[in-house]
């Protein structure tokens, strides 16, 4: 199968003030664009050309290294881009319940998230997980992702914060833990929620 770059689901300039334009046009236009590209590269007349990006992350550690960065970049902006939104609100229902008990409180879970996308040096991901039937927060370098056969801590993800500086550079420069908080703002929970409601 040949990948493809899917359509933001919102503007460019959805996400303003937390997440600008500009960031978003080039960190999907360019950014993403380039690992779907080399994805493709790095299959064509392989074997694994013929599988999805999940059957690719479940067995990453068999394939070339192009194959694991590319494609996990490709699976975690294709989920990144429906994870963010501008309808705000709240976790609700059976995902409120589960972060309350995991968490404390959604603060905590906020806490916990932005520490572990704080910490991760270098670039990579912050993720909320289902492990087990249960929430759980981990991260991982580069464009790797829990789905993988060779995270440390595997899982459903849920929610992923992109820590590359390419996600917030042009805004808040080397203000890492600041883009963190604020990118709160724009999560879309009801889509965090439905994927939760799959994964438990
Ligand atoms: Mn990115």
């Amino acid at each position: 199968m040949t990948h493809s770059l899917p359509a933001l689901p919102y503007a460019f300039d959805a996400l303003e003030p937390y997440i600008d334009a500009q960031t978003m046009q080039i960190h999907h236009d360019k950014h993403h664009q380039a690992y779907v590209d080399n994805l493709n590269k790095a299959l064509t007349g392989t074997p694994a050309a013929d599988k999805t990006l999940e059957q690719l992350m479940a067995n990453i550690s068999s394939l070339p290294a192009a194959v694991r960065n590319n494609g996990g970049g490709h699976y975690n902006h294709s989920l990144f881009w429906t994870l963010l939104g501008t309808g705000g609100g709240q976790p609700s229902g059976a995902l409120a319940d589960a972060i309350n008990s995991a968490f404390g409180s959604l603060d905590g879970l906020k806490e916990k998230m932005s520490t572990a996308g704080a910490t991760r040096f270098g670039s990579g991901w912050a993720w909320l997980i289902v492990k087990d039937g249960k929430l759980e927060v981990t991260s991982t370098p580069n464009q790797d992702n829990p789905l993988m056969d060779v995270a440390e801590v595997k899982g459903a993800p849920i929610l992923g914060i992109d820590v590359w500086e390419h996600a917030y550079y042009l805004k808040y420069q080397n203000r890492r833990p600041e883009y963190l908080s604020q990118i709160w703002n724009v999560i879309n929970w009801k889509k965090v929620e439905e994927l939760y409601n799959t994964a438990k």
